[in-house]
C-alpha cells in the first residue's frame, strides 16, 4: 500500500463539480481518499489569458504502481473531456501525481516528485495543510522550506475541505463512471 498525493486543477465549467467527479471516479478504481485540502482559487499559471483555476490536493491510498496510477488519472481526465489545445491552457480537470510513497520515481512518461510542485503556491499551500511535515523524496528537505519565499497572496479560499467533503458524500453516491450525472 502506498500513500499518494494528487493535485487537482480545473478552470472550465463547474470547477468544483469537475474535481468532485475526479475524486469519485478515483474511488471507483479503488483509489481511496484519505484527506483533502481546502479548495483555492488561483490565477492562471503560464498562459494568463484564461479563467482562474480551482485547486486542491488530496491524500489517497493506492495499491498499484505509479504507471498504473497515471493510466487511471489520464482516463479520468479523458472522461471529463479535457481538451489539450495548448500547454497550460484551460482544462476541465488536470490531475498531477505529486508524491508516491516516500521515494522518487522516473520513467519516460512520469517524474515523481512532480517536476514543478515546489515552485507552485497552489500546490504547496494545500499540500502542507494536509501533510505539514512532509519531506521531499531524495533530498529530505521539508516542503514547507519551499514556501518561505511565497506569500500565498495569489490564492483565495474558495471552499473549505469540510464543505467539499459534505458535498462529495452526496455526489459519490451517483456512480460517475457507470453513467451517473455525466451520462
Ligand atoms: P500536464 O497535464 O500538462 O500536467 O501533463 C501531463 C503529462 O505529463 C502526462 O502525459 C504524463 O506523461 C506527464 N507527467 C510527468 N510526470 C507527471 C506527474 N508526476 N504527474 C502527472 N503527469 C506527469
Amino acid at each position: 500500500m502506498k500513500t499518494v498525493y494528487l493535485a487537482f486543477g480545473s478552470n472550465l465549467g463547474d470547477r468544483t463539480e469537475n474535481i468532485m467527479f475526479a475524486v469519485c471516479s478515483l474511488k471507483e478504481k479503488e483509489i481511496e481518499l484519505l484527506d483533502i485540502s481546502n479548495l483555492y482559487e488561483s490565477e492562471p499559471y503560464g498562459v494568463v489569458d484564461q479563467p482562474a483555476f480551482l485547486n486542491c490536493v488530496g491524500k489517497f491510498r493506492y495499491y498499484g504502481t505509479p504507471e498504473s496510477l497515471l493510466d487511471i488519472t489520464m482516463e479520468v481526465e479523458k472522461k471529463l473531456y479535457r481538451k489539450r489545445e495548448r500547454r497550460w491552457g484551460p482544462r476541465t480537470i488536470d490531475i498531477d501525481i505529486l508524491l508516491f510513497g516516500t521515494t522518487g520515481y522516473k520513467s519516460d512518461r512520469l517524474t515523481i516528485p512532480h517536476y514543478d510542485m515546489k515552485n507552485r503556491s497552489f500546490v504547496l499551500i494545500p499540500l502542507l495543510e494536509i501533510a505539514p511535515n512532509i519531506l521531499e523524496p531524495g533530498t529530505g528537505i521539508p516542503y514547507r522550506e519551499y514556501l518561505k519565499d511565497m506569500s500565498g497572496n495569489d490564492l483565495k479560499l474558495a471552499k473549505s475541505s469540510e464543505a467539499f467533503l459534505k458535498e462529495l458524500k452526496i455526489t459519490c453516491t451517483v456512480s460517475p463512471l457507470k453513467g451517473g450525472y455525466y451520462g
